[in-house]
C-alpha cells in the first residue's frame, strides 16, 4: 500500500527513526530542567542558610555580637542556652541584650540600634 508516493515501511521507517532522535532529545531537555530547578533550590536554600549564620553572629545594624556561652542571665536571672558575654563582665541572655543595647543607644543617641527610632528625637539629642 502507497500513501503520497511513500510506502507504508518508508512512513514507519521515517516515524521510528524521528522518535529514536525525539526521545533521547526530549530527555535531556527534560534532565536539563531538572538540573537547573535543583541548581536554584539549593542556591535558594544556601542563601538562606548563610543568611540565618550570619544573622546568629551579626545585629541587624552589623556589628558583631559580644562572645556567647551557655549560663545565667545576669538581668533575668534565668538559665539560657546562650548568653552574651558582655565587655563589662555581664552576662546578658538574647532578650536582655537587645533591650539593654536599645536602653544604652537611646540614652546615648536617642535612637534605637535596630531601627532608625523616632527621627525628631535622633537629631535633638545628636547635635
Ligand atoms: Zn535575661
Amino acid at each position: 500500500m502507497r500513501l503520497l508516493g511513500i510506502s507504508m515501511i518508508e512512513l514507519y521507517a521515517h516515524l521510528l527513526l524521528s522518535l529514536l532522535v525525539l526521545v533521547p532529545v526530549l530527555a535531556a531537555v527534560i534532565v536539563a530542567m531538572i538540573t537547573a530547578v535543583n541548581l536554584l533550590l539549593r542556591r535558594t536554600k544556601r542563601r538562606a542558610a548563610e543568611r540565618q549564620a550570619h544573622s546568629i553572629k551579626f545585629r541587624p545594624d552589623g556589628e558583631p555580637y559580644p562572645p556567647a556561652s551557655r549560663g545565667m542571665c545576669d538581668s533575668c536571672e534565668q538559665a539560657y542556652e546562650k548568653v552574651y558575654n558582655m565587655p563589662s563582665g555581664k552576662r546578658l541572655c538574647p532578650d536582655c541584650y537587645v533591650s539593654e543595647e536599645m536602653r544604652q543607644t537611646r540614652a546615648e543617641v536617642g535612637a534605637s540600634p535596630y531601627q532608625s527610632g523616632d527621627p525628631e528625637r535622633g537629631e535633638k539629642e545628636s547635635t
